[in-house]
């Protein structure tokens, strides 16, 4: 069962080490309100999370009954969250002179990304890792962060495996996989049609789309099997839906799919490696964004602190943790709208919000790392790239770190591939797993010298991934809810932006357009 504990034992120890960086703990303190300092905050003693608190004579140390009640501390705004979108607002807040803290759930920060250590300091990510052109918030804040890029390995051949071919598994170069030629006209006619669809579609407002009743009435199933013949193009449509929201056609409707191309430019901006969203990796992992963002929040970002209830009064918001209660003038919800349900707020939501909280559910999807002692593929001229209509692992890439050094092949298995198997013991699914890598790769893939797997799913914390997707009528009915603050309560995370809506550079714009929509009204 997951986690498997070489995961999670860095977290058990109370801490999450990141290669080269410092150390990120529970940090406890009362914060300055005129303190704008954004240099790294995290001090020995707030790393070891002791003397502040007992400084400030807080009971805070020991969750309990009596903690919970106590007032721990004061800001302008309380953000609850500590992903990119959450760590992205409570940066641009500090920069225009406001006072924040972060209460985050978990004993790390990040989010859906996570990093974990394979050899000698190295890393591969188990959470998002890829950004590309076009995702211009997060390219600025890598480099404002001192981080760096590295390409995705894509040198040589791809695989297509297709198990009704005379020759299952085919080389190809390039983007355009061997399949059936009428399939491949018939495929760049379909894509050609969604994306014209997508440019009608109002990024922040899709439900005023003119076709929105239309297209938000159907699901992306219902019109593949209208506007398609082949199977081979609907296999391939599958698979593209599912590498991109770890759904299925059927799950989602065709408005939110439009509406998710468009946030994203086209539709091959979103399933490319080069001039798509695979393009680049960051160096020592995409964690790296947000443990820097935290390191210089330092002490304002609180870690082992669920959000369990938030109560609005006159003054603002009362924000309640099991560590105690913190009191802001407003509070940026910064996660995603089924987790945002989960808390209970006083007075109640408007039923409206609530309800657009129960609509939104997260994709399926397990995150499979397998690591060699060389990324053997490479001697044979493939990219480690596999398209595939079998699974449970359907897509692949190398994942190796920039210096090829240990060899990580990953396999994502996806919507329904998901749903199945987890419905096996761990030991099923690795087996399930290396049998696919064995398929593509032959028998070297079946010996790694360590495999390791994430189901998001199962992270209380998340529900699922890569993001949430809507089913039909939401947007319709709902979608005005996503953005709309509640009094002194707003929201933000990857869901709730306009461009690269669910990947990490929408989280940051989302974060970003929180703190510019709370900043105006402290
Ligand atoms: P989150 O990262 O979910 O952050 C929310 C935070 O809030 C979490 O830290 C959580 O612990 C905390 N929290 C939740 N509930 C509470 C509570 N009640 N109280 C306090 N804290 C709480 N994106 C890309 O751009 N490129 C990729 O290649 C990519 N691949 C992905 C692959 C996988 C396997 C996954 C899982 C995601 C991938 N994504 C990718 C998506 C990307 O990771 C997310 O879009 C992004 O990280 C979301 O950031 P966020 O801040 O909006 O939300």
């Amino acid at each position: 069962m997951w986690p498997p504990s070489a995961i999670w034992a860095p977290m058990a120890s109370g801490h999450w080490r990141d290669p080269g960086e410092s150390l990120i703990r529970v940090q406890f303190g009362m914060e300055r309100s005129s303190d704008h300092d954004e240099r790294d905050g995290l001090t020995r003693r707030g790393v070891l999370g002791v003397g502040a608190a007992g400084a400030a004579g807080l009971a805070i140390g020991a969750p309990g009954a009596e903690a919970a009640r106590r007032v721990v501390r004061r800001s302008d705004v309380i953000v609850v969250g500590a992903g990119l979108a959450g760590l992205a607002a409570a940066r641009r807040l500090r920069r225009k002179g406001k006072s924040v803290t972060v209460l985050e759930a978990r004993d790390r920060v990040g989010g859906r990304t996570l990093n974990h250590k394979i050899a000698g300091g190295k890393v591969v990510e188990v959470g998002g890792q890829w950004v590309g052109p076009t995702q211009d918030r997060v390219f600025a804040l890598i480099s404002e962060l001192g981080l760096k890029t590295f390409p995705t390995y894509d040198t040589g051949d791809n695989l297509y495996y297709r198990s009704d071919a005379v020759t299952p598994l085919q080389r190809y170069t390039g983007t355009i996989p061997p399949a059936n030629i009428a399939s491949l006209i018939e495929l760049s006619q379909v894509l050609a049609k969604l994306d014209a669809m997508a440019l009608e579609v109002p990024l922040d407002a899709p439900w005023k789309a003119t076709n929105a009743v239309e297209w938000d009435s159907q699901t992306l199933e219902t019109w593949k099997l209208a506007n398609t013949t082949l199977q081979e193009t609907r296999d391939l449509v599958d698979l593209a839906i599912a590498s991109i929201f770890a759904a299925e056609p059927r799950d989602l409707s065709l408005l939110g799919v439009l509406f998710y191309i468009h946030s994203a430019g086209t539709f091959e901006n979103l399933i490319n490696v080069a001039g798509g969203a695979q393009e680049q990796r960051v160096v020592g992992g995409s964690q790296r964004i947000s443990i820097k963002m935290a390191r210089r929040l330092g002490r304002r970002v609180v870690l082992r602190a669920p959000v369990h209830s938030i109560r609005r009064s006159k003054r603002g918001v009362e924000v309640h943790t099991p560590k105690g209660i913190w009191i802001g003038r407003r509070v940026i919800v910064a996660i995603p709208p089924t987790l945002a349900g989960r808390i209970e707020y006083y007075p109640r939501l408007p039923g409206l919000r609530d309800q657009y909280t129960q609509r939104i559910p997260m994709g399926t999807v397990i995150k499979c790392i397998a690591v060699y002692d060389k990324p053997f593929w490479r001697d044979e001229g493939l990219t480690g790239q596999v398209t595939s209509n079998v699974g449970p692992v359907k897509v692949t890439y190398d994942n190796s770190p920039p210096d090829g050094n240990p060899g990580a092949l990953l396999g994502f298995v996806e919507g329904a591939d998901a749903r199945a198997l987890l419905r096996k013991s761990a030991s099923a699914r690795r087996a399930a797993v290396l049998e696919s890598f064995v398929r593509y790769f032959g028998p070297t893939a079946g010996r790694p010298r360590n495999y390791f797997d994430m189901s998001w799913a199962d992270q209380p914390y998340t529900r699922g991934c890569y993001g949430a997707f809507t089913p039909p009528g939401v947007l319709l009915d709902y979608g005005d809810q996503t953005r709309k603050p509640v009094g002194p309560i707003h929201w933000a995370g990857t869901e709730s932006a306009t461009l690269w809506n669910g990947y990490m550079d929408g989280a940051i714009e989302s974060g970003y357009r929180a703190a510019d929509e709370v900043a105006k009204r402290l």
